[in-house]
């Protein structure tokens, strides 16, 4: 029998495939005393081996399917498996007090940790992070329970799990993962808007997913409804891959006006642009025509290894996408670390409140030499396209005031030493908590643009956690509250003649294209795929009639009676 679940449609299309779960062994263990020395030590080097094995397969797999790069994390892993003084310190524990090899790991484990974290260097800082990972897996093959790892799949899959953290999402490698489907989770959460800049096919927010769905079994993915089938009838496997088809036409036809401008039907003109993790999406970028990229989340660059990017990494990356847009508009955000995107070689402290806690540009402003390497390479990159700077989390205009004065030091700098770096640069903030919304008017007499996040800005206004699908409801871009807080950005931003954008999900979304339009937004920065099917539905708007409408917008009283006077005026079905 086939079973229906319903979630949040994170990333459009179909998929049909076998489900692959993924998920983490319960790899908890308990002391044994006056054990068998012998067999201990016999089981630890079977361990050791297997998991030598095993790495130097994912390394040399993770090698020729995502590059030397994502590699390298594995080499450091191996380089742990031989290392004597941990090992041995192992070895030894289990001799003197004769326990179980698995708690001993386990005890040494932690001590080595601790030891590394609490270095003044970020090099043996980062080294706990790869001890931590290595016991894991040795440890999974003592307690035998293997560890599964997302960049081992060799077959097409739809991957179903508890969540994915973005730098599970980060590896995913396309060839194999066809969709994924998650228990928690909402539209905005990072695993989301991955799966959308890398095009496939994901619902999250199910709840139920992981304990209704066996191994192996077939698994129907619909992104665009928010709807996963699990034992598909062979009536249903027809009906979705008609629907599959049926997508692939609608693409078809919005691919048409991939060279097209970006106008209403009264001749308005506005950017729409695309949303990137790395400098791979622009292949994306490009296929579905964006005009710029108006948000590169740079944090990916930090994600899925055991250090910090260097300033020639850096600059490698933000340079390849500065040229790979050919002098079209390139907004770079600054690192925004924290909420639901960590980076544990950091070994931050963990918090009640991530998402309220200290992260992105608060996190910068206090690690002031990993800023700097940031925007040293930020700066050099300038030099080669038309790059713009955007810091997030703006809360105050100390902060923006703090974050452009490293900018400027460090332009001084390059510039005594004789570097190229870009002379003239736009620098503009993220408008994503409401302190700042608010306080538009005196921020844009300071900066040079706006770009509204209103994943953060509705999560913060509404008082709702972006990543909890119970209280999902309160993501509401179309309530008057949130428009009321856009208008104050836009208008503040062109009193004083500079422009704004959104680089939220909002700016792709449907109800609100033509609300965002009437309040006269500049630039929409989305997910590369919703960028044709955007520039179709705004072919089809009037200006005027959109600014008449988002008029009348304001002055509603809920976000239903908002979405209806959208339906009626602009979408009708
Ligand atoms: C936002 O908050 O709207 C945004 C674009 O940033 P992120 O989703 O990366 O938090
Ligand atoms: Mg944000």
């Amino acid at each position: 029998m086939s079973r229906k679940l319903t979630g949040i449609g994170a990333s459009a299309g179909i998929a049909i495939a076998k489900a692959f779960r993924y998920e983490e062994p319960d790899l908890t263990v308990e002391k044994k005393t006056g054990v068998d020395v012998k067999k201990e030590l016999q089981s630890l080097d079977a361990a050791l081996e297997k998991s030598r094995a095993e790495l130097e397969q994912i390394k040399e797999k993770t090698m020729n399917d995502l590059g030397e790069e994502h590699a390298e994390i594995f080499s450091a892993h191996l380089l742990v498996l031989s290392d004597p003084e941990f090992v041995d310190a192992v070895k030894q524990k289990v001799q003197d007090d004769e326990i179980n090899a698995s708690f001993a790991l386990n005890e040494k484990a932690d001590e080595f940790i601790m030891i590394f974290e609490s270095m003044d260097n970020a090099y043996m800082k980062e080294r706990a992070a790869d001890i931590r990972d290595v016991s894991k897996r040795v440890l999974s093959h003592l307690l035998g329970k293997p560890i599964v790892s997302l960049a081992e799949l060799d077959e097409e899959v739809i991957i179903v799990g508890e969540d994915l953290t973005p730098s599970d999402t980060a590896q995913l490698n396309k060839t194999y993962v066809k969709g994924f489907v998650t228990n928690i989770g909402g539209r905005t959460s990072h695993s989301a808007i991955m799966a959308r800049s890398l095009e496939i096919p994901a619902v999250v927010g199910t709840k139920e997913v992981t304990s209704s769905t066996k191994q192996h079994g077939m698994v129907i993915v619909d992104g665009i409804d928010g709807t996963v089938i699990i034992n598909p009838t062979e009536e249903e496997l027809q009906t979705y891959r008609r629907k599959q088809e049926e997508f692939e036409e609608k693409k078809a036809e919005w691919a048409k006006l991939k060279d097209e401008p970006s106008v209403s039907a009264d001749g308005h003109h506005v950017e729409l642009a695309a949303n990137i993790g790395t400098p791979e999406d622009l292949d994306g970028v490009k296929e579905n025509g964006a005009e710029g990229v108006g948000l590169y989340r740079t944090e990916f660059l930090y994600m899925g290894r055991n250090e910090l990017p260097t300033e020639e990494e850096q600059f490698k990356a933000y340079k390849a996408v500065a040229e790979g847009m050919n002098g079209r508009p390139v907004v770079i955000r600054t690192l925004d670390i924290g909420g639901d995107k960590e980076l544990p070689y950091l070994d931050l402290p963990n918090e009640m409140n991530p998402f309220l806690g200290f992260r992105a540009i608060r996190l910068c402003l206090e690690m002031e030499d990993m800023f700097r390497t940031q925007l040293r390479a930020l700066l050099r990159a300038g030099a080669f396209g038309n790059l713009k700077i955007m810091f997030p989390m703006i809360a105050t205009l100390e902060e923006f005031r703090q974050a452009k004065a490293l900018l400027d030091d460090e332009r001084e700098k390059l510039k005594q030493e004789g570097t190229a770096a870009a002379e003239e640069l736009e620098v503009g903030i993220m408008v994503e908590i409401p302190s700042t919304a608010v306080m538009a008017p005196q921020f844009a007499e300071e900066v040079d643009f706006f770009s509204i996040g209103t994943n953060d800005l509705i999560q913060y206004t509404m008082a709702a956690d972006r990543m909890n699908e119970r209280v999902s409801y309160l993501y509401q871009p179309y309530s008057p509250a949130i428009l009321n807080l856009v208008k104050m950005v836009i208008d503040a931003a062109h009193a004083k003649g500079k422009w704004a954008g959104m680089c939220g999900e909002m700016a792709g979304d449907e109800t609100a294209i033509p609300l965002l339009l009437g309040l006269g937004l500049d630039e929409f920065s989305m997910s590369a795929t919703s960028i044709l099917p955007a520039r179709t539905q705004l072919l089809g708007l009037s200006k005027e009639e959109a600014a008449s409408a988002a008029e009348e917008a304001l002055q509603l009283r809920t976000s239903t009676e908002v979405q209806e006077l959208v339906q009626e005026r602009f979408i009708k079905k």
